[in-house]
């Protein structure tokens, strides 16, 4: 596939970039981290569902079981969300998607809307990880409330404790975020979002990361992976 190019601190670099892993897999982390150090423009569905959820919108009334249950919202609402999501942002200057696509009809409805703009994706980075990983990491996490920003109690703590250090908002963990839910998450991962390892294989832009390394060292990583 031909390799568009953004431009990111005086180098070039990929920037339309796919977040693929089970959950606690270190996603919202490292995208997190691509936001501040590249300035990449980055959504997480499951942050937009769950603020659809607070504002009590008419689509938070229908995904809110969804999440409770750490099962997948139907792929039509995500698919609006994401388009309308996108339409608001600049996806000419790149995106960065953590936790979209999870199923391989959202993968190919978005290769087909992304395809038609000339924005395929660029790049795939798959975070692998163990289930007692993600274990461990979940029960550790705390997100802040305003702005979905994540932190981890031992691993990335905020400088003040119980504050975000992005926008001053509460650190809350989340609802779905108990071991029971997590479990169940992590077998609809299994079967409904591990497919995608696959098909952006074939598609030859897929990268797998080791995500029980440190986060330096998966990022450096990622680093050289998205210039190249
Ligand atoms: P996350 O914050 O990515 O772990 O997502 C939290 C929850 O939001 C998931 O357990 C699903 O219920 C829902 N969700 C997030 N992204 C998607 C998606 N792409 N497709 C379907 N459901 C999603």
């Amino acid at each position: 596939m031909a390799k568009g190019r953004g431009f990111a601190g005086g180098f070039e670099m990929r920037r339309r970039v796919i977040l693929l892993g089970p959950p606690g897999s270190g996603k919202g982390t490292i995208a997190a981290r691509l936001k501040t150090e590249f300035g990449f423009e980055h959504f997480s569905t499951g942050h937009l569902l769950r603020q659809e959820v607070a504002k009590d919108s008419a689509v938070g009334r229908q995904v809110g079981l969804f999440l409770e249950r750490g099962e997948l919202v139907p792929d039509e609402l995500v698919l609006a969300l994401v388009e309308s999501t996108l339409a608001k942002s600049r996806p000419e200057q790149g995106y960065l998607s953590d936790g979209f696509p999870r199923t391989l009809v959202q993968a190919s409805a978005f290769d087909a809307w992304s395809g038609t703009r000339g924005l395929a994706i660029e790049q795939v980075i798959y975070c692998e990880s163990s289930e007692e990983l993600v274990l461990s990491r979940i029960t550790g996490r705390r997100s802040c409330v305003a702005c979905g920003h994540v932190y981890h109690a031992l691993f990335v703590p905020p400088k003040t404790v119980g504050r975000c250090d992005e926008c001053g908002g509460g650190l809350a963990q989340r609802a779905d975020d108990s071991e029971a839910v997590v479990r169940r998450r992590f077998q609809v991962y299994l079967r409904e979002t591990e497919p995608l390892v696959a098909y952006y294989k074939d598609q030859e832009n897929l990268t797998v990361v080791d995500a029980s390394q440190s986060l330096e060292k998966i990022m450096a990583r990622i680093e050289v992976m998205l210039r190249q």
